[in-house]
Formats: structure tokens, C-alpha cells, sequence
């Protein structure tokens, strides 16, 4: 299906915006600091820069010896004597956690092998800057002090004999499990090869072994109910999209699906399960090809993993309106939250079509800035990328500071009397699944001849005006609601139908009218041949 008119000013636009972005991200994130700023503290060996944290687990330790042995940890030295150990996690064991990094903590044993202490001394979970503060990481981790490194580490449960139960924290459990993992580990392997194991019962630390699992698959294991409802919902909008003629045959059947599924995406995907894709998603994807790509670090989360594969298989059928029409949970609640205006009579405004094509140019812009700053950080990326309302909308679920709050409510405001309005224009993630779009493999969304020429309707109805004046869908920006398909098959709307139900009403009428004049003709001979089978009889004679 053709573009429709604009393609050419975009294509130029294009390369025009992707040269002045690239070098408006890299200049911006140049100004505003360096990737090296986020980067892992390079200790160099020496642990010692720690030593107030130390002190806070080992009152009192007076000397911290240097990293050594394997695994590496420093012996604390309190009055001539070895009073414990400490290590970095990540110099042990360096877990990709939920930003693809590892998080690195600072591990504190005493020669009991219990954990005397734990610091976070650097992440770069996403979640967390988002809105999950630093108060409530360094809470989760305070709980490691005191257990026994023999004992199984368990995220949430019920507790039992030889295990110790860690509360989760709310809103980052992959974060939590990614720390419990990398603790549990570490503890055990510095303790038993420091011989602070020695003597005792080994048993519990062979349970602990068990769980030798990569944490993605322990991450899985945990989450099936989740999964089990999305791939549910995943395969019945598969099936909504193969039989999509079906259902827009049958208007008021398609609105109760459409509408149910939207909630779903809200509640479930959003709310619940907080598996609201982001640009990021695509940034940090790209810049994994291009260095250590690692399928752990995105099948850390199992529920945004299936999503994207799922919205990979659409891309390359249907297009990204699969996704931005049925799956993003800000998409699904400005759709509803317009459905719900328009049902209330709130009139509607539109930009003039020609500042409308022009304004579907912006989103691409604010991608292109957005991966031009990641070139020079992923991190500055993150904070701009606060663009997108999701975190506040769907994750934090408005829990956040005024200025994030008012950000989102305003785009949803303006979504009442402008449907869609930050999809259409703003939104960098649409436009970065609107790009591989271009090449999918059908076009299911039926046109007729006289779409456009002359008829209006179905670009008049368009949620997010993707079709042109003269009839053509521009794929890149269709939501995939198919409003335009229930038209096509409304017989008492769609013009060429209704002119094609009058003609066959006036064709059976003339039929009718036919007959009756036959049947007219014929009534006197019937009367005359009332005793025909006599006369034929007679005939026959
Ligand atoms: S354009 Fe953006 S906000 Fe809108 S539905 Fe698509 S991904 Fe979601
Ligand atoms: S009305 Fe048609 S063209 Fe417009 S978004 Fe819906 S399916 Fe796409």
C-alpha cells in the first residue's frame, strides 16, 4: 500500500533530521556529562575507597587489606587480626541485571560466615532511577545482614529450616532477584574458600548449589502465571487479526473485543505485569548488537521478551499498528479515555491536514535525538527518554514527582479532544517500529476504488488520521483499530455499497415487477385453459 502523497518530503525530512539529531543528541549529551560518569567504579584492585562502608559492618576494623585469592576478597583487620571479609560482587560474579549491567555491591563476612554488611555501590537498573528510590534498594539489601551464608537466600516465600526469606522490592523484583542471586553466590564461594565453612555440616550448602539455574530461567520459573495470561491474550489477537473480515463484519461484536482487549492491555500488561515497552528497549537492543549481545540480558524479563518477539512477528505481517492499536498500555488508555469523551458529546479538534503530515515528522526527530545521545551515553538516553509518560502513566502509576504527573496528565487531556495526539507526533517508540514497518509482508487492511476519490469516510473516522485525502493507508502510522474496515463491509455506509445495495434493491424490484406483468398476462390464458389437462388430453387423442 502506497504512502500516500507525503513519502517524499519525509524521505528528505529524513535525512535531513537524521544528521542535524544525531549531532543535536551527541552535542547535548556531550554538554551534560560523560558515559564514563555512570561507568563501573574502577577500584583498580584497591577496596580500601570503602572503608567508611566497612567500618559501618566492622566498627571496629582499623586496616583493609588488599583484593586477593580467588574468588577475590580483602581481609578486614581489626588490632593485628583478621575480623572478616568484604568483596565486590561484580569482580565475582557479574550478573546482567534488568539494564543488561551488572549491579555492584559491596559483601561483608565475618568468621562465622554470616553476612556482617552490604552496600550498593553502583547500578544502572533503569527501574530504579525511574521512580523506585535509592532508599528502598539500600532497605533490601540492609536485610542480608545477620544471615547465615549456609542457609538457601530465598526473594519472598514462607520460611523454613535452613532457609532465610528476603522481602522483594515492590515494583523491581528482577532487580531484587538479580541482588539475591548475586549474594548468595558470591557469600557461599568467598566463605568456602576462606574455609569460614569448615567443620560444619555442608549439607545446606549443597541446597544452595542446587539453585545453580541462570536467574533468567529462575525469573521464568517464578513468573508462569504471568506468562501463561499473556501468551493467552497473544494468541487470541492472533486470531483476532486472521479473522479480522469476520469481525468487522459484525461491528458490535469487533467493539466489545476491541474495547475488553484495551482494558486488558491497561490492567494487565500496564498495571499489573508493568510491561510497557519503552524506546530504551530499542536503544539498548541496538548498541547489545553492536557489542556483547547476550540473549540473558533480555530474557531477564520474560513478559517484555515474549512482547517484543511477538511485536517483532507483527512488524514483519502487519506493521507496528499491531502493537500501538491493541498492545501499549499508554496507547490503550488514550484510546479509551477519547472513546469515553466522544461518547460524553466532547467535541473534537484536529490540526489542518497539511500540519498534521508535517507533525507526524516530530516523533521521528525526537528518536533520532534520543539515539544520538545514546551514542555518546545510554544513561543521558534514559533521562531524556522520559519523553515518553510511560513510566509515570503505567508504571509508577502517577506515583511520582508533580512535574512527571502534570507531563503525563496533560497528553492524556489532550488526547479527550485530540485522539491519540502524542502517538501521532510525539511518541519515539512508534516511530522506531514505524521504520522496520515498512517492509512487512501483507497489506490485510481492504480499500476500495473509490476510497479517497471521493469518498471521505473512513479517513474522517481513522483514530489516528493515517489515511490520506486520496485514499491510501500510510501503514506507518495506522494504529491497526480496523474502524475502517467495519466501514468497508457497512452495507448501509460504505457509499460503493450502498450504491451497490440500491442498484440490486432496484434490479429486484424491476424483477418483481417483471413477474407481476407475466403473471397479469398470463391470468386470462390460466382461466382458459382452467381444464387444460382435458384439452391436452384431448389433444393427445
Ligand atoms: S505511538 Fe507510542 S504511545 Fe502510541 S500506541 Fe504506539 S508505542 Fe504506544
Ligand atoms: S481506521 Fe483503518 S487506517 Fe485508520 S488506524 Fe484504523 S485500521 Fe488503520
Amino acid at each position: 500500500m502506497s504512502t500516500g502523497p507525503v513519502t517524499v518530503p519525509l524521505r528528505v525530512l529524513w535525512w535531513c533530521a537524521l544528521l542535524l539529531a544525531i549531532v543535536t543528541g551527541s552535542a547535548i549529551a556531550a554538554g551534560t556529562g560523560d558515559a564514563s560518569d555512570n561507568a563501573v567504579p574502577d577500584d583498580g584492585g584497591d577496596i580500601s575507597r570503602y572503608y567508611v562502608l566497612v567500618q559501618a559492618f566492622f566498627p571496629a576494623a582499623d586496616h583493609i587489606g588488599p583484593l586477593a585469592g580467588e574468588p577475590p576478597a580483602a581481609e578486614v583487620h581489626a588490632a593485628g587480626r583478621v575480623v572478616g571479609y568484604v568483596y565486590l560482587t561484580d569482580h565475582i560474579l557479574p550478573i546482567p541485571a534488568y539494564s543488561g549491567k551488572p549491579i555492584s555491591t559491596l559483601v561483608a563476612l565475618d568468621l562465622e560466615g554470616h553476612i556482617a554488611g552490604v552496600r550498593i555501590v553502583h547500578h544502572e537498573e533503569p527501574i530504579l532511577l525511574a521512580g523506585v528510590s535509592e532508599q528502598q534498594l539500600h532497605a533490601y539489601v540492609a536485610q542480608y545482614q545477620g544471615i547465615d551464608v549456609r542457609d538457601r537466600i530465598k526473594v519472598g516465600g514462607r520460611p523454613a529450616e535452613g532457609m532465610a526469606i528476603v522481602d522483594a522490592i515492590s515494583g523491581a523484583t528482577i532487580t531484587a532477584m538479580v541482588i539475591n542471586q548475586t549474594i548468595a553466590k558470591t557469600a557461599q564461594r568467598v566463605a568456602e574458600a576462606r574455609g569460614l565453612l569448615d567443620g560444619l555440616d555442608a549439607s545446606p550448602v549443597a541446597a544452595l548449589s542446587d539453585d545453580s539455574r541462570p536467574i533468567w530461567r529462575l525469573v521464568w520459573h517464578e513468573r508462569q502465571f504471568r506468562i501463561g495470561v499473556l501468551v493467552t491474550a497473544l494468541v487470541a489477537l492472533t486470531l483476532i487479526l486472521l479473522f479480522q473480515d469476520w469481525l468487522a463484519a459484525r461491528p458490535r461484536l469487533l467493539l466489545y473485543v476491541r474495547d475488553g482487549f484495551l482494558v486488558f492491555t491497561v490492567v494487565f500488561i500496564g498495571w499489573y505485569a508493568m510491561a510497557q515497552l519503552s524506546v530504551i528497549n530499542v536503544l539498548t537492543f541496538v548498541h547489545a548488537i553492536g557489542r556483547d549481545f547476550r540473549w540473558e540480558t533480555f530474557l531477564i524479563d520474560p513478559l517484555m521478551f515474549i512482547l517484543w518477539s511477538f511485536v517483532a512477528m507483527t512488524l514483519l505481517l502487519w506493521g507496528r499498528g499491531v502493537y500501538c492499536g491493541w498492545l501499549c498500555p499508554f496507547g490503550a488508555v488514550q484510546e479509551l479515555t477519547n472513546q469515553l469523551a466522544r461518547r460524553l458529546g466532547v467535541r473534537q479538534w484536529e490540526f489542518p491536514e497539511v500540519v498534521h503530515e508535517r507533525l507526524w515528522a516530530l516523533k521521528y526527530i525526537v528518536l533520532l535525538i534520543l539515539f544520538g545521545m545514546s551514542l555518546q551515553s545510554l544513561q543521558l538516553a534514559e533521562q531524556y527518554a522520559e519523553v515518553e509518560p510511560f513510566k509515570t502513566a503505567v508504571t509508577l502509576r502517577f506515583q511520582r514527582e508533580w512535574g512527571y504527573v502534570i507531563y503525563a496528565a496533560a497528553l492524556l487531556v489532550i488526547s479527550i479532544v485530540n485522539r491519540k495526539f502524542y502517538c501521532k507526533y510525539v511518541c519515539p517508540l512508534g516511530a522506531a517500529l514505524a521504520i522496520p514497518a515498512r517492509h512487512r509482508l501483507f497489506d490485510w487492511l481492504r480499500r476500495r476504488k473509490d476510497c479517497g476519490k471521493p469518498c471521505q469516510i473512513c479517513a474522517n473516522e481513522c483514530e489516528v488520521r493515517a489515511i490520506s485525502p486520496t485514499g491510501e493507508i500510510n501503514v506507518n502510522e495506522c494504529h491497526y483499530c480496523l474502524d475502517c474496515q467495519v466501514t468497508f463491509w457497512n452495507e448501509g455506509k460504505c457509499p460503493p455499497l450502498v450504491q451497490r445495495g440500491k442498484r440490486h434493491a432496484r434490479g429486484a424490484r424491476a424483477r418483481e415487477l417483471a413477474q407481476e406483468m407475466v403473471l397479469s398476462f398470463r391470468a386470462p390464458e390460466s382461466s382458459d385453459t382452467e381444464s387444460g389437462p382435458d384439452s391436452d388430453d384431448r389433444a393427445s387423442r
